[in-house]
């Protein structure tokens, strides 16, 4: 068994879409750095990135209602709901970089525009969606907002959802016409296309089982080349660890004081694809509802229009489950192998506290096909089991962490956890997401690389225009930005300018 070693700057291990954001701003940042890539599956975008295993929304809470919760005086929190579209703007400026370079040839390859809608049913919603709407119509990041309890109105937004609808009950949605559909799956490849053009080395079929610092303070990874069968060390000044779900094992490893009393819960999830085209061209938005009871907030059910491999479909979910693997391409023991003697008091605290979500996980596996289609007939009652198939998404792992709440509070958001002195870092969590894949990894430059961020600032200005800027406090400088990012972008309602086109 030969054993290869190799040094060099950075190693990005996990070939996904946060590996991919790192390393391109790096690139830019850092042209002179070599950087080595490390991913065990045999292509960039296979997990959670890839198109099928994730919903595609460009998360900027134009639609997403948990981005919003009411306070207990009854007014609408807008205040996550800002933070997230200000990140989502963020990506928009960065890509919109690379397709002025002509890093990116074609922005359709991997982004849309596509009405983001939300809609509900019943009094109390109804109420709380034009609550929702009242707090952010004036807001400039969220301009061009509409709401409507009209049911004619209704039909013209959502002919599909409003087919057959007995209106027992009130109902009401807000429309925004500046959503996205983004394929991240395919910018991954894109972006990975391009750093090996950089001269950036991408090593598929390796498998990282280790993580130790040696006594010279580099960090040095050892991997299983799965082609070869031998077994190689490799090391670097820095380590981003960008392994999706299998993060928090590898940061585990590094034994990092940082990396302590941390846990994972994964939370698996399944879409049902609709496979009768006359289906899908009867819709088009993506549609987020409410959360039912006990639901955690990543499986609030939607309907999204998609474009995946330049083709239309329609998808409804996710169903969450729950399954103990890490990864969809993980082992049954991952969830186990991840209770260590740091965390096995955060991990039983957090079981205890999350009954109701187990409860909900445990009914959500025990549904059959037609208690599923059920649920889509809240959204389509006109479905036919027929028309519909169902397809396993990626699995999402929620880190659990000590709080100011307690032991073992369950997260939903994005962590990037780093060694104190910003030699390794990994990314956590899985939620916004890709959408803010440009936000997290600047925060991992700036806490990793504080000694270069000043002189690397007037190029990230260059890409990212609003970098260190509030935009919802400069109104003028976002519509500038939402301006030319859309048009770089190609962001334009393409349904109506075809239907332009035909007449
Ligand atoms: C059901 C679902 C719906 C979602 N919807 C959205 C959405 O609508 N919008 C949005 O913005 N985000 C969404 N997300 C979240 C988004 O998909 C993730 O945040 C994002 O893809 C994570 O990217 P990543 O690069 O961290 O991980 P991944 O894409 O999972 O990449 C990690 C890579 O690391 C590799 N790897 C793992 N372990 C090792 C190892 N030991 N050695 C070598 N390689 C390894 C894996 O094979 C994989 O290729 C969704 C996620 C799920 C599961």
């Amino acid at each position: 068994m030969s054993d290869k070693q190799t040094k060099t700057d950075v190693i990005l291990i996990g070939a996904g879409i946060m590996s991919a954001t790192l390393g391109s701003l790096l690139k830019e940042l850092a042209p002179q750095w070599e950087i080595k890539v490390f991913e065990k599956l045999s292509d960039a975008g296979e997990e959670s990135s890839n198109e099928w295993n994730n919903a595609g929304t460009g998360h900027s809470a134009l639609c997403e209602l948990n981005y919003t919760p009411e306070k207990s005086d009854g007014s609408i929190d807008i205040r996550k709901a800002v933070k997230i579209n200000e990140q989502f703007q963020l990506s928009k400026q960065f890509w919109s970089y690379l397709v002025n370079s002509q890093m990116i040839h074609d922005p359709q390859d991997f982004i849309r525009q596509i009405p983001h809608m939300s809609f509900v049913e019943g009094e109390k919603n109804v109420a709380f969606l034009k609550k929702r709407f009242e707090a952010l119509a004036n807001n400039p990041l969220f301009q061009g907002m509409e709401f409507s309890d009209d049911p004619e109105k209704l039909k013209e937004w959502v002919p599909l959802i409003m087919e057959g609808r007995t209106l027992n009950e009130p109902i009401a949605a807000t429309k925004i016409d500046s959503g996205t559909d983004v394929n991240f799956g395919a910018l991954t490849r894109i972006l990975f296309d391009h750093l090996k053009r950089r001269g950036v080395e991408i090593n598929y079929k390796h498998y990282v089982k280790d993580i130790k610092r040696n006594s010279d303070g580099l960090w040095e990874v050892k991997m299983h080349n799965m082609d070869s069968g031998t077994i190689e060390h490799h090391t670097a000044k820095f380590i981003f660890i960008g392994a999706g779900g299998g993060s928090l094992p590898l940061l585990q490893k590094t034994g990092i004081p940082e990396s302590k009393h941390i846990g994972g819960f994964p939370v698996s999830g399944l879409f049902m694809v609709c496979k009768n085209p006359e289906v899908v061209e009867q819709h088009h938005a993506k549609v987020y509802g409410k959360a039912k009871v006990g639901a955690p907030p990543m499986s609030v059910p939607h309907l999204d229009t998609r474009f995946i491999n330049n083709e239309k479909t329609l998808l409804f979910g996710p169903f969450a489950g729950f399954s103990p693997k890490f990864l969809k391409t993980g082992s049954n023991m991952d969830l186990i192998g991840s209770v260590k003697p740091n965390n096995v008091i955060t991990m039983l605290a957090a079981g205890v506290k999350e009954m109701k979500l187990t409860k909900y996980l445990i009914q959500q596996v025990m549904l059959s096909n037609e208690q599923r289609m059920e649920e889509l007939r809240e959204f389509i009652p006109s479905a036919k089991s027929e028309d519909w198939n169902i397809v396993t998404a990626g699995q999402r792992v929620q880190v659990i962490k000590d709080t100011e709440a307690g032991k073992g509070t369950l997260q939903f958001g994005t962590e990037v956890v780093n060694a104190a002195d910003g030699s390794i870092a990994a990314l956590l969590g899985a939620s916004p997401g890709a959408s803010t894949a440009v936000h997290v990894m600047l925060e991992v430059l700036e806490k990793c690389f504080p000694q270069h961020v000043k002189e690397w600032e007037p190029k990230i200005k260059e890409m990212i225009p609003s970098y260190g800027v509030s935009l919802v406090e400069n109104p003028d400088l976002f519509q500038d930005i939402h301006a030319t990012t859309d048009n770089t972008l190609g962001l334009v309602d393409h349904r109506k300018t075809d239907m332009l086109q035909e007449a």
